[in-house]
């Protein structure tokens, strides 16, 4: 056990690196950040890791009424294994799963060498981060530790595809003093069943109603807790019909959602939907009671967009 004196030192260093940057005796990993691309205050990252494999965040500034807030998406995984047909990610496959460490040195490259006050984290780089929740899990408690970066819980978002066994756990997670307010993003991205099994090969094994059980069991908190993701892609998923369907499928779990128009991969086969097709999804969506948001596009012409990350040259050796 430590004594009260080794246990105050440890404190103050565990303080001095994550609040004033000071470099630990110890260093677990040397990660840099490698190359920086700035598109209008959006910025991408990337960080070279031990291996030379390299991982992505981007730090969004979110304009509000008084002052503007940074929210840092980071990633969980070297590439992902969850294949979803419209992200630019899913073509790498899964190289490996990051650290602890490396998930943690997102944040503190973002605040310290690049300056940018952290208001928000969420988890939807690249990976599935509920396939490596033994690094997700430390990962959250440290960024939220008061002694450490200190972002509240309510402030930090992991956003899943629908890995059942996942949610169970980070929903255990949410019921512990400290994290209650620890939110969760599920990607819908579809009004039903057939219309997920077109761009998420994860929907041919878990179906939209096991996706809603699961999250149903996820603990809920006066403002939130939990928010659907649609991911809208032309000709796909984009029809009034949708809207009206999705709206109805979501009705129990009485979560917003979270429309994103999509950004296009390489070799897309698909463009970005029209302004007018947004807009009109969005109204029908509203005309049924149903709380809706627009993400606001931001890095687009970057590959810093929504579901643009991953490095093309890199890719899972078959
Ligand atoms: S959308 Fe998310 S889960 Fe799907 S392939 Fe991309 S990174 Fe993986």
């Amino acid at each position: 056990m430590l004594g009260v004196q080794s246990k105050n030192s440890a404190i103050q260093k565990w303080r001095a690196f994550y609040r004033d940057n000071a470099t630990p005796e110890l260093a677990e990993t040397s990660i840099t950040a490698s190359k920086v691309i700035d598109d209008c205050g959006t910025k991408k990252f990337l960080l070279k890791l031990h291996d030379g494999l390299e991982t992505e965040s981007v730090i969004l500034p979110i304009k509000g009424f008084k002052k503007t807030r940074h929210t840092l998406c980071v990633s969980s995984q070297v590439g992902c294994a969850m294949g979803c047909d419209f992200c630019q990610t899913a073509q790498m496959g899964l190289l490996r799963n990051l650290t602890t460490a490396e998930i943690v040195a997102q944040w503190h490259t973002a605040h310290h060498a690049l300056g940018t006050k952290i208001d928000n984290i969420v988890f939807m780089g690249m990976g599935e981060p509920l396939e490596n929740l033994d690094a997700v899990i430390p990962a959250i408690e440290i960024l939220a530790d008061n002694n450490g970066p200190a972002i509240a819980s309510s402030k930090i978002c992991v956003s899943t595809v629908g890995r059942i066994e996942g949610i169970k756990l980070l929903g255990a997670m949410a019921r512990t003093d400290g994290f209650k307010r620890l939110s969760l993003a599920f990607s819908v991205n579809a009004p039903n069943d057939e219309v997920r099994k077109q761009i998420m090969p994860l929907a041919r094994a878990v179906s939209m109603e096991q996706l809603r059980d699961a999250i149903l069991t996820y603990p809920r908190h006066d403002c939130g807790g939990v928010l659907a993701e649609y991911v809208l892609i032309p000709g796909i998923n984009d029809s009034d019909a949708h809207a009206l369907e999705v709206c109805e499928y979501l009705k129990p779990i009485g979560c917003g959602l979270n429309v994103i128009p999509y950004n296009p991969r390489d070799n897309s086969p698909w463009p970005a939907p029209t302004e007018k097709s947004v807009d009109r999804f969005v109204a029908t969506a509203k005309s049924t009671g149903q709380f809706v948001r627009r993400r606001i596009t931001l890095g687009r012409d970057t590959m810093a967009a929504c579901g643009q990350l991953g490095n093309k040259e890199l890719h899972k050796v078959q």
